[in-house]
């Protein structure tokens, strides 16, 4: 009897390139999913014959002479249950008699994933090797794994290939040969007691009359509730799954899977954690970069350099720089062009102070977004960015986020837009939604102006500790908020972050042009659609008087009526001005028209007591929480709803955002007003 290898694995896993390899075929691989859509069937080649006998001597070679070894191609396969035509091409023949052992083929650079297949192949008890491949990538990468520690905790033996290179191909066809899948294969139990339970009693009934593949049904009965018919035998397993289900709070078909997950994530871990020797200068740096005591202050001056590059002088300096050019150009040469044609006053106004201006406000910030972008560009591509997600992932699991979230995170402290578009380096889409949650809450660099102007006012001796207070208080309610959302909205959301540290890399100058201008486009293009429109309308509610008719008096302005109406909403927090709250309005379309609305109302730069008129020190206070907490700006709003793409969430977050805003601001002006 010949023997039969099946060749199982994920789309994508190089099942082909191994079926070539192994057989000297030629046929068409393709980097994209169902391009093996039937199971092809080739002779292994007598080459890998020949590296047998010189391990196994002349007489074992003439003993096993006839038995010829033939592998089969089959479409991939994410789990067994697949119901598709492919899927079932490669089902039937795995649990045909045709099929006399699986190789299972698993991409290495995607353990996590691949995997979940495996434990399923593990449990259907038929013989089994696992094939680990793309070694040669895990190489490049200095990643080791632990294969003799996998192939213990598997059951089944576990071996390093690469069916592109070629290399350990003979180690595998040797493994085959000499049946060592068959000692190895004791029975493993993936499941915590509860579950483990459950399994092995459902597995008893399915024992009884047929003996194949008992365990794997009883596992496809826990996650599918299918009983082939004998639905009474399983009363008290099913009140038992109920109370499970109930327990956890999850669905039925998550219940298996979930352990399943716990159990690779633990395994790869382990066979991770017993790494051999990273390549040296990689590992040198690592020693010191994520050393327990010096890792958060190197990260600290890191991102201090950063900051101060984009945000500080530099940035500065080329901000005033772009402003001085687009004025000079932009706005004055529009200017005397529209007075030349002699435009209408509303036209002129339109254009002139309200979108080339309040555009212009927002393309300023350019140059330092420019700048922040270059230098996280550079520590992602010099693999430094993966160690500091490193460092922040176990303080930030506690809170349901992961070391992904952190730098998009950081990003919020310069600007939400940017951090938010940052999520996507995000892959799963809970998490990616959770931060976006959370971003608007970081301080961001335009809310400083409005900082500066009260404190100036109401807290002149302690200017620092209020807005130092306050990036604090924007923290502690993003940690709140993680907290809160995990709990309650994303409870059942179960992932790990497992952290490849990358080899160390000069970033290339492509690289580096490619990102950033990618990042800047989006910034510019879509924002400023969004930012010509919302300028366009403000200034039109600003000018025009509830009888649509221009006026010069804001008071009378539709925008003095609309904050008129909804004042009453902000009396508990201690400012009810029309003023403020057109100020706050105003304030949509960026944080900065805080302080040029309360400019243009107040006439602050005459005389900037003028706002103790309207605020005491505890409704200024509140109204900083609130300018800090509520909604982003517009063009942030905009990349929240682009990058959420769920309605819903958009809606839930916006409300979120609002309703928090007002409970901090309302606690803290009742606080503040009992204690002075
Ligand atoms: P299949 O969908 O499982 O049949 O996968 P393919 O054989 O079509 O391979 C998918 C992709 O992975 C192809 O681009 C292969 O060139 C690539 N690939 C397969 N094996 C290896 C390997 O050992 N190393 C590397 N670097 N690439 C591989
Ligand atoms: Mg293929």
């Amino acid at each position: 009897m010949p023997l039969n290898i099946a060749l199982v694995g994920n789309p994508n896993c190089g099942k082909t390139t191994l079926f070539n390899a192994l057989t000297g075929d030629n046929r068409y691989v393709g980097n994209w999913p169902g391009v093996t859509v039937e199971k092809k069937v080739g002779e292994v080649k007598s080459i890998f014959y020949e590296a047998k006998s010189a391990y196994a001597g002349e007489k074992y070679c003439a003993e096993k002479k006839e038995k010829k070894i033939f592998v089969t191609d089959l479409p991939g396969i994410y789990s067994l249950y697949a119901y598709g035509a492919e899927e079932g091409v490669a089902r039937d023949y795995i649990f045909s008699d045709d099929c006399g052992l699986i190789v299972n083929i698993v991409d290495g650079t995607n353990m996590e994933r691949n995997l979940y297949l495996t434990l399923q192949l593990i449990e259907t008890g038929k013989p089994l090797i696992i094939a680990v491949n793309m070694v040669d990538v895990l190489n490049k990468r200095g990643i080791k794994i632990n294969f003799k520690l996998m192939s213990e905790r598997l059951g089944a033996p576990v071996l390093p290939v690469s069916a592109g290179k070629g290399t350990g191909l003979e180690a595998l066809i040797l493994a085959a040969e000499s049946e060592i899948y068959a000692r190895v294969g004791a029975p493993v139990n993936f499941y915590g007691k509860e579950l483990g339970d459950i399994i092995s009693s459902a597995e008893k009934i399915f024992f009884k009359d047929k003996k194949d593949y008992a365990r794997y049904r009883a596992v496809k009965y826990l996650d599918m509730g299918e009983t082939d018919g004998k639905a009474d035998e399983f009363c008290s397993h099913e009140k038992k799954i109920g109370e499970l289900i109930k327990l956890r709070e999850i669905d039925r078909d998550a219940l298996v899977a979930s352990e399943k997950y716990d159990f690779i994530v633990s395994l790869l871990k382990q066979a991770r954690a017993a790494k051999g020797k990273r390549q040296t200068l990689s590992k040198k740096i690592d020693a010191v970069v994520t050393n327990r005591y010096l890792a958060v202050p190197i990260f600290l001056c890191v991102m201090f350099l950063v900051f101060s590059l984009s945000f500080g002088a530099p940035g500065r300096a080329m901000k005033s720089a772009f402003e001085y050019l687009y004025n000079q150009t932009v706005s004055d040469g529009l200017a005397r062009l529209l007075i030349k044609i002699e435009v209408s006053q509303w036209l002129y106004g339109v254009l002139i102070d309200g979108i080339i201006r309040g555009v212009g406000s927002v393309l300023s910030f350019l140059p330092e977004v420019a700048l922040l972008f270059v230098s996280l560009t550079i520590l992602e591509d010099s693999g430094y960015m993966a160690r500091a997600a490193f460092i922040a992932d176990r303080p930030l699991k506690k809170i349901g986020l992961t070391g992904k979230s952190f730098i998009p995170m950081l990003m919020g402290f310069g600007c939400s837009v940017p951090a938010l578009l940052a999520t996507r380096t995000l892959q799963n889409e809970r998490q990616r939604r959770l931060t976006m949650v959370v971003i608007p809450f970081m301080s961001c660099g335009a809310r400083l102006p409005v900082y500066s102007v009260f404190t100036a006012v109401f807290f002149p001796k302690n200017a620092p500790f209020i807005i130092f207070s306050l990036y604090l208080l924007g923290m502690i309610t993003a940690m709140l908020s993680a907290y809160i959302f995990k709990k309650i909205v994303l409870k059942d959301d179960k992932t790990e972050f497992i952290m490849e540290l990358p080899e160390y890399r000069f970033p290339t100058v492509k690289n580096l042009f490619r990102h950033t201008f990618e990042r800047i486009e989006d910034f510019a293009l879509k924002a400023g659609t969004v930012i010509v429109l919302s300028c366009a309308a403000v200034w039109f509610l600003q000018n025009f008087g509830m009888d649509f008719r221009m006026t010069d008096n804001a008071g009378e302005s539709i925008l003095a009526a609309i904050g008129g109406f909804i004042a009453p909403i902000f009396k508990p927090l201690g400012f009810d001005d029309w003023r403020a709250v057109t100020a706050l309005l105003t304030g949509i379309t960026a944080k900065e028209s805080v302080v040029s609305t309360l400019e243009i109302l107040f006439g602050l730069s005459k005389n900037p007591a003028s706002l103790a008129s309207s605020f005491t020190v505890a409704s200024a206070y509140s109204f900083l929480v609130f300018t800090l907490l509520y909604t982003p700006c517009i063009a942030a709003l905009a990349a929240l709803k682009r990058e959420m793409q769920s309605n819903k969430w958009f809606a839930l977050t916006l409300c979120y955002q609002l309703a928090a805003a007002w409970t901090a601001a309302f606690l803290f002006f009742k606080l503040l007003r009992q204690f002075g």
